[in-house]
């Protein structure tokens, strides 16, 4: 490759950042915290993600989303690393990724408050409406379009609503 087409150097990080997640695709992968390293090594790049749901299906979709993303930008070899520990949470969503979907109209997942304690009830049950800000919602259905959301509905506005379960 002609030198003055490589890529500029801490260039792969911000491409690596703005890639979409699969399951909730008005997420980047910044937004979901999933980043864990990006090392450039001359025209090679090494990126380390953690999966966030395990065993979710959309982890080779990442992948190959990261891999692609990367490539075009000129890099020559990419390798994608997954590093399992320390498991990803969902309390890894950033601010700013939380208010994105909430513009969407999916409720995002609640903070889990401190060390896990036993609970009994499900953390679930006062997600607010992205729509009215009601706390009176129900859910519908464990699954949505994806296994990562649940289903509920607003008992104020009646609109159905996504919500990004807690884990
Ligand atoms: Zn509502």
């Amino acid at each position: 490759m002609p030198v003055d087409n490589l890529p500029t150097c801490g260039q792969a990080r911000a491409i690596a950042e703005q890639v979409l997640d699969p399951e909730l695709p008005v997420l980047t992968l910044a937004d979901l915290g999933v980043l864990r390293d990006v090392r450039e090594d001359g025209e090679g790049v090494t990126v380390t993600i953690t999966p966030t749901y395990s065993g979710c299906p959309a982890l080779d979709e990442m992948r190959a989303d990261l891999r692609r993303a990367l490539l075009a930008a000129g890099y020559e070899r990419v390798e994608i690393r997954t590093a399992l520990t320390p498991a990803w949470t969902t309390d890894w969503i950033s601010e700013d990724g939380r208010r994105k979907l909430v513009e969407h109209g999916i409720a995002p997942p609640q903070h889990k408050a401190g060390p896990v304690t036993l609970n009994l009830t499900p953390p679930t049950s006062k997600v607010p409406c992205p729509r009215c800000g009601s706390v009176r919602t129900t859910e519908l259905s464990r699954f949505s379009s994806t296994a990562c959301k649940a289903l509920r509905r607003c008992q104020d506005c009646s609109e159905p609503f996504e919500h990004v379960k807690e884990i």
